[in-house]
């Protein structure tokens, strides 16, 4: 991740939202050397930088908003964009929120393959942890601990034994989050639906977007990963490291945790000046950037 990286090629799709039951439109497009990942209200002309200065709401998904405009849910297609390393990108939408799809980041993971990713010439520093960074509330925390690549070590306990106690330990990767994270759906209790829905949460949940589960079973059939429930916390946890805006060189451990302590761990962070530095790993050539390129047709010229 030494170089900025966007979009080969603008790519779109559509879907519903899991809380606000919108049908909204998406378009992903290439942004220039130095935007980072910006959502573009077209139906409000108004543009939210995905930061951590613009997050808010952190219940049952992470919103960012600027001048009363808001985007929801952003996580997932946020977790998918800075796991593969599109650092520059225009996040075209419709509505208030991005669509669920099948709950998981597989999709937008699909989409970034199909729109080809090109590397641009200028390189982007990472942020290297100096001393530990934790956040916490009751006994859910979360950690930020100097490392020389990106890991997660996740856990969670839940009274329902159908999903129990899990814990993951994962260094990410592009090419290992595309297949033992991004599939991981999301998951919700068949307990909390009423009062999700009298919250006015939910409206767009279902069993084909969302893992539903009882005390004892899971309701919307078979699992992806036997513990699908703590690899969509990692997911989750990487979207929302991601309003960082930098690559992060950490190894991250989360206990019990959710957006509202992800996002505060990165408040932290970034309210510790003394607590990490911004570094540049290695300076190679970007493979779009051909600099001889030229000279075959000045010589055929001259020749
Ligand atoms: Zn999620």
């Amino acid at each position: 991740m030494a170089w900025q990286r966007t979009l080969a090629r603008a790519v779109e799709t559509e879907g519903v939202g899991i809380h606000s039951g919108a049908n909204v439109k998406i378009r992903l497009r290439p942004a220039p050397v130095g935007t980072g990942v910006v959502f573009v209200r077209t139906d409000l002309g108004v543009a939210i930088p995905a930061r951590a200065e613009h997050a808010r709401d952190f219940s049952f998904a992470t919103t960012i908003g600027v001048r009363g405009a808001e985007v929801g849910t952003i996580e997932h297609l946020m977790s998918a964009l800075y796991a593969l390393g599109i650092t520059n990108v225009f996040v075209d939408i419709s509505g208030p929120e991005v669509p669920v799809l099948d709950g998981s980041a597989l999709p937008f993971v699909q989409m970034i393959k199909r729109a080809g990713v090109m590397e641009q010439s200028s390189s982007f520093p990472e942020v290297r942890l100096l001393k530990t960074v934790r956040v916490e509330d009751g006994d859910r925390f979360v950690e930020l601990h100097p490392s020389e690549t990106f890991s997660v070590d996740y856990r969670v306990r839940y009274k329902a034994p159908v999903v129990g106690d899990q814990r993951l330990t994962f260094t990410v990767s592009p090419e290992r989050y595309a297949t033992a994270i991004a599939p991981a759906r999301t998951f919700g209790f068949l307990s909390d639906v009423k009062a999700l829905r009298d919250r006015g949460l939910g409206r767009g949940g279902s069993l084909s977007n969302c893992v539903i589960v009882d005390e004892h079973r899971v309701l919307s059939g078979r699992l992806r990963f036997r513990d699908e429930f703590v690899r969509h916390k990692v997911l989750d946890l990487i979207g929302d490291l991601a309003l960082l805006e930098y690559p992060l060189r950490a190894h991250v451990v989360a206990h019990k945790a959710g957006h509202a302590l992800h996002v505060a761990a990165v408040r932290e962070l970034l309210s510790q000046p003394e607590a990490w530095e911004l570094f540049e790993p290695e300076r190679v050539t970007p493979l779009s950037v051909h600099p001889f390129a030229m000279e075959p047709a000045a010589q055929a010229v001259a020749g």
